[in-house]
C-alpha cells in the first residue's frame, strides 16, 4: 500500500551479519509472512544484508528491534519528501536537500553528527556529483543543472561543469594529513601559496613559523588543524569550506582564527563553516542552516537564517517557516548549572598554593579546595599546565616547594584518545577495573554504547571513539575523573548528553571531576565552578582560585579582550560583535561575562 509520506529503511552494511542471525529480520516481517516481499533475501549463498523494500514496509518497527547487531533503522517520517538529492545505496544514508554558499558571507551549518553536512560539502565543492536518488546510474550533471532549473544553486553546478569555480576545503580529520603528505610542512605550505605577503601573514598569525621544517608525523593535533585551516586559507578560491576547524585549538585560537576568517571573505568569495562549537559559530557566521534528519539515515537542510534565530531554533528543537520539530526537547543553557549548588557540602582535598618547574615550564597554583560532587571546568589555552596540575594533585609528581600529602586516585581521559586496543567495545568494557553498576545504570544506554558495542575500538569513527573513551573514564573507580576535552568530535546534541553523564555520575558516586575543554558553551552548561589558568604557552602558567563560573569566565573574557552577553530567550551566552553597544557598556562596567 503507498504511504502518504517518505518511509525510510537503511540498513548498516558493516554491522549487518546474516551468517549469524540466519536472516532475522526476513523471518519476523509481518509483511513477509503474508507473502509480501517488504523485506527480500536476494544472495543467500554469499550471506550479503537483506534489502527492505521501502514502499512494502509498513513501518512496524519489529525488524530493527529483533536484529541482533542493530544494523536496521525504520523511520516513519510523516512528511513527504521528493527524490533524494543523493542516495549512496539502497537502504543507504541520503540527502534530500542542500545548504548553499553565498558570495561575500559566511554560512554557518549546524546539525548532529550523520546528518549529511560533509557529503553537502562534497557535493558543493564538485567533489560527488549527486545521484538524485538514482544510486545504480552513471552520475550526470546535467541532470542536476536541470533539477534546480530557476534556483540560485544551479549555478554553483553550472560552474563546476564549465570548472570556473574554485574551492578550498579545510576537511575534518586532520589527522588524516600525515597519511597522504610526507614532506615538510614549508614545502606543503608554499606549494599551495600564490601571495608571498598573505603567506607571511598567515603564518605568523597561526604561529606556525617553528613548525616550517617537521613534517605532518612531528606536529601535535593542535597544530596539524592550524596548519590545514593555513592550506585551506592560502588557496585561491571562490569557496572555502572549514569542517569543524576548532577541534584541538583553544580559545584563544578559535576567536583568532574566526577573525582571520571573517578577514578573509569579500565580494568574490564565500565561506562555509561546519561547526558544533556554538560560541564560534554565532560568532563567525551571517547566516546559518540547520542540517537536520536522523543520524546515518537521511538529512536535509533548513533555509537560510539569521545567525541568532538559526541557532535559537535549533535549540529550541523546532524550526518555525519549515513548521518541522527536530527534536522533542530544548537545550538550555541557565538552568542546569545553578541546580547543583546545593548538594556541594564535603570536602574532597585542601591544597595550598605551590609551584612547579619542568624544563623551561614554570607552574605557579594558588591554594584551593575540590569539593564531592562537583564538577570544576577548567579554562585556559593549551600548554599551560592543566595536565602537571593534575599530576601532582594524583600523587604522581612533586610540587617543588611543598609535599601536598594528596594521592587522589585520578581516571583520565586524555585530550588524544589513545584506545587504539584490537579489541571490541564489549571486551574494553568486561575489563575488570569497569564498576559494573555505575557503566549499566548511569552511562551504557545514555551514550548508546549498545549500538556499537559489537565493534573493534580501532574501527571507530572520531565521536565513537570520543564516548567510548568518556565512558571508560567514568566507569573506573575514582577520587577524581580529569576530563580533558570531551566535546571534540561531538555534535551539539552528544555534547550536552556527555555532560548529563558526566554530572549523572558525578551526582551518583559523589566524587569529583575536572572538565578542561574550549567550547564555552559548554564549559557553562558543565561547571559548577571554574579553575581558570592564566598565562604564557609553554613558558609560565597559573591556576587561579577556583570560582564561580562568572568571576571566572569574567577574568578569562577580559585576558581575551572580549565581552559576552546572554539570550534572552534560550539564555545562551553569545559573544558581543566588538566596539558594539552592548560590547562598549559591558567593557565601561568590567562585565565581561553577563551576571544574572
Ligand atoms: Fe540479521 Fe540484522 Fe542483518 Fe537482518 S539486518 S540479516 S537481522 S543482522
Ligand atoms: Fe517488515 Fe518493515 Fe516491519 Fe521491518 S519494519 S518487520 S521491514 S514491515
Amino acid at each position: 500500500m503507498a504511504t502518504e509520506y517518505t518511509r525510510i529503511a537503511v540498513i548498516d552494511k558493516n554491522k549487518c551479519q546474516p551468517k549469524a542471525c540466519n536472516y532475522l529480520c526476513h523471518r519476523v516481517c509481518p509483511p513477509v509472512k503474508m507473502g509480501e516481499d517488504a523485506i527480500e533475501v536476494t544472495n543467500r549463498e554469499n550471506w550479503t544484508p537483506p534489502v527492505i523494500n521501502e514502499s512494502l514496509c509498513t513501518g512496524c518497527g519489529i525488524c530493527p528491534h529483533k536484529c541482533p547487531f542493530n544494523a536496521i533503522t525504520i523511520i516513519n517520517t510523516g512528511i513527504k519528501f521528493g527524490d533524494p538529492i543523493h542516495q549512496y545505496g539502497q537502504n543507504s544514508f541520503r540527502v534530500y536537500s542542500l545548504p548553499s554558499a553565498e558570495k561575500g558571507f559566511i554560512t554557518g551549518l549546524i546539525g548532529i553528527n550523520g546528518s549529511g553536512k560533509t557529503t553537502s560539502i562534497n557535493i558543493l565543492s564538485g567533489n560527488l556529483v549527486p545521484n538524485l536518488g538514482a544510486y545504480d546510474e552513471k552520475e550526470d550533471i546535467d541532470k542536476v543543472i536541470e533539477y534546480y532549473r530557476g534556483k540560485n544553486i544551479q549555478k554553483n553546478f553550472i560552474e563546476i561543469k564549465e570548472k570556473k569555480l574554485s574551492f578550498a576545503y579545510k576537511i575534518q580529520k586532520v589527522e588524516e594529513i600525515p597519511k597522504v603528505f610526507k614532506k615538510s610542512i614549508k614545502e606543503l605550505l608554499e606549494n599551495i601559496s600564490k601571495d608571498k605577503e598573505y603567506y607571511e601573514k598567515i603564518i605568523k598569525e597561526l604561529e606556525i613559523e617553528k613548525l616550517l621544517l617537521k613534517t605532518p608525523t612531528e606536529v601535535s593535533g593542535g597544530e596539524l588543524q592550524r596548519i590545514a585551516i593555513a592550506a585551506c586559507l592560502l588557496k585561491d578560491a571562490q569557496i572555502y569550506f572549514f569542517d569543524e576547524y576548532t577541534t584541538f585549538l583553544d580559545i584563544k585560537q578559535r576567536f583568532k582564527i574566526a577573525k582571520i576568517l571573517r578577514e578573509k571573505i569579500n565580494e568574490n568569495n564565500s565561506i562555509m563553516l561546519i561547526e558544533h562549537d556554538l560560541a564560534i559559530l554565532d560568532y563567525i557566521s551571517d547566516f546559518v542552516q540547520i542540517m537536520f534528519g536522523r543520524k546515518n539515515a537521511y538529512g536535509q537542510s533548513s533555509n537560510k537564517k539569521t545567525t541568532k534565530k538559526g541557532i535559537n531554533e535549533f535549540l529550541e528543537g523546532f524550526l518555525k517557516e519549515e513548521n518541522i520539530r527536530i527534536r522533542n526537547y530544548k537545550i538550555e543553557f541557565s538552568s542546569a548549572k545553578y541546580a547543583t549548588e546545593k548538594r556541594i557540602e564535603t570536602t574532597l582535598a585542601k591544597y595550598p598554593s605551590f609551584k612547579k618547574t619542568l624544563g623551561e615550564f614554570n607552574l605557579e597554583v594558588e591554594e584551593g579546595e575540590i569539593k564531592k560532587g562537583e564538577i570544576i571546568g577548567v579554562l585556559g589555552q593549551n600548554a599551560i599546565g592543566k595536565t602537571t596540575f593534575i599530576k601532582i594533585l594524583a600523587g604522581e609528581i612533586k610540587a617543588d616547594d611543598k609535599d601536598l600529602d594528596i594521592k587522589l586516585k585520578v581516571s583520565y581521559k586524555p585530550q588524544y584518545i589513545d584506545l587504539n586496543e584490537d579489541i571490541t567495545v564489549q571486551e574494553l568494557f568486561l575489563k575488570k577495573e569497569i564498576n559494573q553498576d555505575i557503566f549499566n545504570s548511569e552511562i551504557r544506554r545514555q551514550l548508546d554504547i549498545d549500538s556499537i558495542i559489537d565493534q573493534e575500538i580501532n574501527q571507530l569513527s572520531g565521536g565513537e571513539l570520543q564516548k567510548v573513551a568518556i565512558a571508560y573514564t567514568l566507569s573506573r573507580n575514582a577520587d577524581i575523573y580529569l576530563i580533558d576535552e570531551p566535546s571534540a568530535f561531538l555534535d551539539v546534541e552528544q555534547r550536552l548528553i556527555v555532560s548529563n553523564v558526566i554530572k549523572s555520575v558525578i551526582l551518583k558516586t559523589e566524587k569529583s571531576a575536572l572538565v578542561v575543554d574550549h567550547d564555552l558553551l559548554f564549559v557553562d552548561y558543565i561547571s559548577d565552578r571554574v579553575l581558570l589558568f592564566q598565562g604564557e604557552a609553554s613558558v609560565k602558567g597559573f591556576a587561579n582560585k577556583i570560582d564561580k563560573i562568572e568571576a571566572s569566565f569574567n577574568k578569562f573574557l577580559k585576558e581575551q579582550n572580549m565581552t559576552f552577553r546572554q539570550d534572552p530567550d534560550t539564555k545562551r551566552p553569545r559573544a558581543n560583535k566588538p566596539d558594539s553597544q552592548k560590547d562598549k557598556e559591558q567593557r565601561k562596567d568590567n562585565s565581561y561575562y553577563y551576571t544574572i
